[in-house]
């Protein structure tokens, strides 16, 4: 049957492909079909995994009675017990080895998504936060089935034309899809500028989320087109649609290989005025499309990255080695680090409560002032890394006057450290400040006499302006970067950092979509930074625009509190 479902388009394109869904991908196993005779077999393994984990908790059980936090540990054990003798889960997933021809381990990780789905629609928000002890039993029983602890799950091998389908996942968990080939991506949960989408968007293949409940719909091999520009999938498309976005894919990629002409052309508006366009990056290898697309500099690394999918810390030799591969690939083009912003939804641990707000609560520049030691570290990897190259550190997340005295005081005793070993680095480093909280875009004169450089974070900026979790699809359509609060905290920024003569950059979202390109520009922006994918069209706007009769039109928007005046102006402002 064919049908459609809508979502938040996160990265553009089209991608025709077969349904590939995707369990929680710490738990991704190998799917291997068996020959009737082996059902049997495969239905004991299960047994006995559930009869090991059973004796495991019950050990637990025991060696925990009498101790310090014996209750509540006896509590949460007996929940996992609950969980493990659950008949979705064994006896479910016996007869999906029957159905199927399945190996047990797929069909344990098949019957935990059903699980956690009903979970999700559990209204006490208390049960609702168990999907975590759901996957936490689950892993036991893989460990089980595969014979020892400490199981590192396999990688999954599908190739050609696979779209992942999933109902919700970490940026972590989609950082480990970067090592596998799909031709496109999307999920029931998530906003379009959540951490999961930007590195979804990084993948540089046509991503949508907040579809809600594609995950249950969708099954295995069905056929989808992916529409990421209007945020719509269509399943098993009739022939005359599916004939139809096949031209439509095939232009688009006459397109982009047209814009591949202008890659090392100066971004310079028709009035003359040079623009950097530079590129955000997660990690070293995103390197290549930085090349590909001929970036001027890296503008945002998010270095947190180097942090998840592991279960220590990178050390800071590990961490010189990254910052080095990329100042050194960037051949003295300016390379902006931002110290780890971590915390909300991107932690180092994932099973780990998280708090109330997370959003609100110790992420980025609050949680390295809280880890000092994991803070220094960094400082003095990005410091010996800089004697390399042109390296600027940002510092995200500030809000404060204090918080930018103690940073500034541990960058000079990470300073200090390698002055006092003989180790090089460059001491006259720029240090920047993310302006992604209204308090700091509303206090900018206290900011501009401390740092060297500005960087706005829109993605957070709107975030905490208009009071609206980013993460959260059940409020996406109320994230809205042309609000007027928005669009006026943002021109004041670039306006007083220009006047300042301190420099200023949009790192957020805003910077990649073109339809606010020229608006950017009115404002007076002149620095740039945004997916690698997305800057040869960035850049093909820049060089059809006039600066005169921008700043015309960006002033009118500015003045007006009217959302459909705003938007008619802004197409009037694009044409
Ligand atoms: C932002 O907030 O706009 C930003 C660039 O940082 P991140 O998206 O990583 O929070
Ligand atoms: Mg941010």
């Amino acid at each position: 049957m064919s049908f459609v479902l809508h979502g938040a388009g996160v990265s553009r394109g089209i991608a025709i492909g077969h349904a590939y869904l995707a369990s929680h991908a710490a738990l991704e196993v190998a799917h291997h079909i068996l020959p009737k005779n082996k059902v049997n077999n495969e239905i004991s393994r299960l047994d006995a995994a559930f009869a090991t984990v059973r004796e495991e908790l019950k050990l637990l059980h025991a060696s925990v009675i009498g101790g310090p936090a014996s209750a509540e540990f006896g509590a949460f054990l007996d929940l996992h017990r609950m969980i493990l003798d659950d008949p979705t889960l064994l006896s479910a997933a016996k007869t999906y080895i029957t159905q199927n021809l399945c190996n047990a381990e797929w069909a344990i990780t098949q019957q935990t998504d059903v699980l956690l789905i009903q979970f999700e629609e559990i209204e006490d928000s208390y049960l609702r936060e168990r999907k975590t002890d759901v996957i936490q039993v689950t892993e036991r029983v893989l460990k089980a089935l595969l014979g020892h602890p400490g199981y590192i799950p396999p990688p999954i091998t599908r190739t050609g034309d696979s779209i992942l389908v999933a109902h919700d996942l970490s940026p972590a968990d989609v950082l480990q899809y970067k090592k596998h080939r799909f031709t496109a991506f999307i999920t029931d949960l998530g906003g379009s500028t959540s951490h999961t989408a930007i590195v979804a968007q990084s993948l540089n293949i046509p991503s949508i989320v907040a579809l809600h409940n594609a995950r249950q719909l969708i099954h295995n091999n069905d056929v989808l087109i992916i529409d990421g520009d209007q945020g719509v999938v269509i399943v098993n498309p009739d022939k005359q649609i599916f004939t139809e976005y096949q031209l439509r894919q095939n232009q688009l990629e006459l397109e982009k290989k047209k814009l591949k002409r202008i890659r090392t052309t100066v971004a310079k508006t028709l009035d003359g005025v040079t623009i950097d366009l530079h590129a955000n990056i997660e990690l070293p290898q995103d390197i290549e499309q930085v090349k590909e697309n001929g970036a001027t500099g890296i503008g945002l690394f998010r270095s947190e990255f180097l942090f998840l999918n592991r279960d220590d810390l990178p050390s800071e030799d590990e961490q010189f080695e990254a910052y080095c591969t990329v100042v050194k690939r960037m051949s003295g083009l300016p390379v902006t680090i931002r110290t780890f912003d971590l915390g909300a939804d991107k932690n180092l641990d994932s099973n780990k409560r998280v708090a109330a707000n997370p959003a609100l609560g110790l992420r980025a520049i609050r949680l390295s002032l809280a880890e000092p030691k994991m803070f220094h570290t960094q400082l003095r990897s990005i410091l010996r890394a800089s004697f390399y190259g042109n390296i600027r550190i940002l510092i995200p997340m500030l809000s404060s006057v204090p918080e930018i005295n103690q940073t500034l005081r541990l960058v000079d005793r990470a300073k200090k450290s390698l002055l006092d070993e003989g180790i090089p680095f460059d001491s006259d480093i720029n240090i920047g400040g993310m302006i992604e909280v209204p308090a700091a875009a509303l206090s900018l004169d206290i900011f501009m006499k401390q740092l060297d450089f500005l960087s706005i974070g829109t993605n957070d900026l709107i975030q905490y302006t208009l009071a609206i979790d980013r993460t959260d699809d059940a409020v996406a359509h109320l994230y809205d970067p042309l609000h007027p609060a928005v669009l006026r905290l943002i021109a004041h920024i670039i306006q007083s950092a220009n006047y300042a003569e301190i420099p200023v950059e949009v790192c957020g979202e805003m910077a990649g979509d073109i339809s606010c390109t020229r608006l950017l520009l009115g404002f007076g922006l002149r620095q740039f930074s945004m997916f690698p994918t997305q800057l040869l069209t960035v850049k093909n706007q820049v060089l059809r625009s006039y600066l005169p009769d921008i700043r015309h039109i960006a002033e009118e928007i500015l003045k007006s509190d009217n959302p459909k005046s705003i938007r008619a102006l802004l197409t009037k402002l694009n044409s």
